[in-house]
């Protein structure tokens, strides 16, 4: 059973009068991610944050839930929200009693990327600005909204005296970090959370903003910092050169051994897998749907083709094969400072996403590896504060979910549900199926076309954002019923 029309109109009307309001306050909120402010505990933010969300979360509380915000030690904290079952057989019975064998998950974040340059004239990370049906700022899709999508689906489902089982919602704040303090919190919450029969993750993409989408993988990532040094200091470029190497110049040599600079492809076997046959199918389902967006989505300059002309190999690239970027540099002095000099050193952030089924920690060695033996000229090499994901390859979906994403994608978007893999990597989806291996998984998103979450420019598609609440909502009462 679907919500009712009268319940979809009073989500709209949430979402004018409180969700969005609500969210354009956190947008402001410069809460970046611990690894971006290691300062965060005394700056504040994180937790104006979290009161913020809570606070709202709290005048929304169904009846008969609690919510907590959990701190263990100097970790991030994050917020819980337990939330009896309802209109179920097991409702008001022990399912209440927070050890139910049937447990839903939803799960968000609300730390955020850093601010990165190039926001358009008048648009700013913290600078919240409406237009249209977009609401730009960092964090808003990434993933703000995860906690106000959440309590809208269940309360929808009370509105409508339609059965759900017992949930938990789980929003963290050290997702962009890595997740490094999520473990703990899952440990420490282990008797509370209960057994998962399904989770719901809300900080994934979709590939248009016309129907619902479902993540069926994500990719894993690795990322270091790669130094190159052979000069203890600077010295005078038309002395040193072609007799010193350049630190770049080795810099390039290193990256070679990782990535072939003409095609972008990864050398090392490490880092590949076999890609499953169904994945490629739903690889060419996909590129069927969106055609050339899968590349013509990005804000690209006049004239520049994608790294292959071909939409199908252009999706499997971005969900099922390693990609390289470098991030950061430092060691080198902006332009208008730089004199004539071969620099001592020179450091980059290397970011290399993983396939799904590939080993991290044995990708994470192989890299280093393969960085740092037989430097060129016997250059001070070195791949340090290494960080290693795993990417994340869905169970088969069960017959009921797949047709109840399907319905609910139809009633509330008026076209059938997709699925599809992502090139981003959500840890925690990795160690849920590890402890959870029979739960079933909904991993959907607001990320779509241009709203650049990471990047300039960010927005939340707000109709989307509501649409998918409720389709949450009709998820969970199928659920119910199984
Ligand atoms: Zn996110």
């Amino acid at each position: 059973m679907p919500v009712t029309d009268a319940t979809a109109k009073w989500a709209e009307d949430i979402f004018a009068k409180s969700i969005v309001p609500t969210l354009v306050d956190y947008i402001k909120i410069p809460n970046k991610s611990p690894d971006f402010d290691p300062e965060w505990r005394a700056h504040g933010h994180m937790d104006r944050a979290v009161e913020l969300l809570a606070g709202w979360a709290r005048t929304q509380l169904p009846e008969g839930a609690t919510l907590e915000v959990v701190r263990l030690g100097e970790r991030t904290p994050v917020i819980f929200i337990d939330i009896p079952a309802s209109g179920t057989p097991s409702a008001g019975g022990p399912a209440t009693s927070g050890r139910s064998g049937d447990t839903v998950m939803l799960y968000g974040h609300l730390d955020k990327q850093p601010e990165m340059a190039g926001w358009r004239e008048g648009l700013g990370p913290w600078t919240p600005v409406i237009e249209g049906d977009r609401l730009y700022g960092r964090g808003g899709a990434d993933d703000g909204y995860a906690i106000f999508a959440s309590l809208t689906a269940i309360n929808a489902l009370r509105r409508d005296k339609l059965p759900h089982a017992r949930c938990v919602v789980l929003i963290e704040a050290c997702e962009e970090s890595g997740s490094d303090d999520l473990p703990a919190y899952i440990d420490h919450l282990a008797a509370r959370i209960g057994q998962l029969s399904l989770v719901v993750c809300l900080d994934s993409g979709c590939a248009n903003y016309d129907q619902l989408w479902s993540t069926t993988s994500l990719r894993g990532l690795i990322i270091g910092n790669l130094e190159i040094s052979l000069l203890t200091e600077g010295v005078h470029s038309g002395d040193g050169t072609g007799v010193i190497a350049a630190s770049e110049r080795v810099l390039r040599i290193l990256l070679d051994r990782l990535e072939d600079s003409h095609t972008g492809q990864i050398k090392l076997p490490e880092l590949a897998t076999q890609i499953p046959r169904q994945r490629i199918a739903q690889a060419e389902a996909t590129a069927k749907v969106i055609g050339h967006e899968v590349w013509n989505k990005f804000p690209l300059q006049p004239g520049v083709a994608p790294v292959v002309g071909n939409d199908v190999e252009l999706i499997l690239n971005r969900t099922w094969r390693p990609g390289l970027a470098v991030t950061g540099a430092d060691g080198w002095p902006p332009i208008g400072n730089a004199g004539n000099v071969l620099r001592p050193f020179t450091r980059v952030k290397l970011s290399i996403r993983i396939p799904p089924r590939v080993d991290p920690n044995a990708a994470a060695a192989a890299v280093k590896r393969t960085l740092e033996q037989d430097p060129p000229y016997g250059a001070k090499v070195s791949f340090t504060d290494i960080g290693a994901n795993a990417g994340w390859d869905a169970p088969e979906l069960a017959p009921w979910l797949e047709q109840a994403l399907d319905a609910a994608s139809k009633k509330h978007f008026g076209k059938p549900a997709m699925s599809m893999g992502e090139g981003g990597t959500i840890p925690f989806m990795y160690m849920l199926g590890e402890k959870f291996p029979k739960a079933q998984f909904c991993i959907t998103g607001v990320l779509g076309p241009g709203s650049n979450a990471h990047g300039p420019n960010e927005f939340l598609h707000v109709p989307t954002a509501r649409k998918l609440s409720l389709c949450v909502a009709d998820v969970l009462a199928t659920h119910a019923q199984q």
